[in-house]
């Protein structure tokens, strides 16, 4: 038995693999490198000890899908794979809708004709747009999501929902992301990104290392304590446990599957903890000694002020809560970044 990871060598999917292959699992990967390199894998390797078995092609090659099902004994998919860029999908919103939604149906039904009916799928808590109050929980209603990134990744959901009304078989965990941040404590996987980074984390570890003059903090006129605005922030590797916990959840163990609920099941996968952007840009120097100068900048569009959940679901559900604080978080991204200053390229 071997789960099926999309995107395995991505940010998350890599740190998964690590989780994954600790608690006993063996996966099968496919990625089209489109926004990761082979490194990735090879770290993955280098870490765990086990060699990878790697399918290189596109989760929308329903030839490919149906052959890597066939040659193995998969049970369960954990789709990584996507596009994720905000900024990206305004520009260009058919290549969005094209990868992130028709790829997924493409890979859904190959696997569904297999008989792979169990998929964790990567969510986010953009999903929930811009909700009035907080902190989020699952049962808060989706939202009107401001970008086509977010609509593909709340239409994806909506398409889990309705294939497992339709199939009293299928089971979907939907992990609705918060802000993953850090990196393994090796400093031998961590996120990589093309270009100039869009999230905060790896823009404040690039100034750190010295390959950006100076970090823009988006607007200092929010209506929070310090102005600036608020997230949920979550290492990476807590979140990859989150993972190999909603397999368990749905019945899926190392060595064979036990009954479990079937349908549609929700998680927020974040601390439950709000920290402003000026708040981590303190933690990181101090968890490192670095400074991180900074200028404060307009909002950036589309920003929301305070994003951050309550994940307590996760936990009376599935024993899932995350173990590793913001110090932590900060320690870890900087020791990936200064160890690989030029990320997997280095
Ligand atoms: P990533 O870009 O590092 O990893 C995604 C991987 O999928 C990459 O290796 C890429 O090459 C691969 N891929 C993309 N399209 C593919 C396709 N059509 N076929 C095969 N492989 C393909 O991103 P990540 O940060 O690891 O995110 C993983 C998932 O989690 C994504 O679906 C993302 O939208 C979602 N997510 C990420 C965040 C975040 O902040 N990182 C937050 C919420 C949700
Ligand atoms: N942010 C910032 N400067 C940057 C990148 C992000 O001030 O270079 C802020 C952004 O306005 C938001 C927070 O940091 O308040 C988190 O942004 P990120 O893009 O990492 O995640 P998001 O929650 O937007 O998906």
């Amino acid at each position: 038995m071997a789960i099926l990871v999309t995107g395995g060598a991505g940010y998350i999917g890599t740190h998964t693999l690590v989780e994954l292959s600790k608690a006993g699992y063996e996966y099968v990967v496919i990625d089209n490198f489109c926004n990761s390199d082979k490194k990735a894998i090879e770290r993955v390797e280098e870490l765990t000890g086990k060699s990878i078995k790697l399918y290189e092609g596109d989760i929308a090659d329903c030839e490919l899908m149906d052959k890597i099902l066939k040659e193995n004994n998969i049970n369960a998919c954990m789709h990584f794979a996507g596009l994720k860029a905000v900024g990206e999908s305004v520009e260009k919103p058919l290549m969005y809708f094209k990868n992130n939604v028709i790829g997924s149906i493409k890979m859904l039904d190959v696997l569904i004709k297999n008989g792979v009916k169990k998929i964790i799928f990567s969510s986010s808590a953009t999903v929930y747009g811009e909700p009035e109050t907080m902190p989020i929980t699952e049962g808060f209603p989706k939202g009107e999501t401001t970008n086509p990134y977010g609509r593909t990744k709340s239409i994806f959901e909506d398409i889990l929902i309705d294939t497992s009304k339709a199939d009293s078989e299928m089971t979907a965990v939907l992990l609705r992301y918060f802000n993953p941040v850090g990196a393994h404590e090796s400093g031998r996987i961590g996120e990589d990104p093309e270009g100039i980074p869009n999230n905060l984390m790896p823009y404040i570890t690039q100034v750190a290392v010295g390959k950006r003059d100076i970090l823009h903090v988006f607007g200092d006129d929010y209506d929070t304590p310090d102005c600036s605005g608020i997230r949920d922030f979550i290492h990476v590797t807590d979140l990859a446990d989150g993972h190999v916990k909603a397999l368990k959840k749905i019945g899926v163990l190392p060595d064979g599957e036990v009954p479990a609920d079937t349908g549609v099941i929700i998680y927020n996968l974040g601390t439950g903890k709000g920290t402003s952007v000026l708040e981590l840009v303190k933690a990181f120097e101090e968890a490192n000694g670095v400074k991180v100068p900074y200028e404060i900048t307009d909002r950036r569009p589309g920003d929301v002020a305070v994003m951050y959940c309550d994940a307590s679901k996760a936990e009376k559900e599935m024993g899932w809560k995350a173990e590793r604080n913001i110090e932590k978080m900060c320690a870890d991204a900087w020791n990936w970044q200064k160890n690989n200053p030029e990320g997997y390229k280095g």
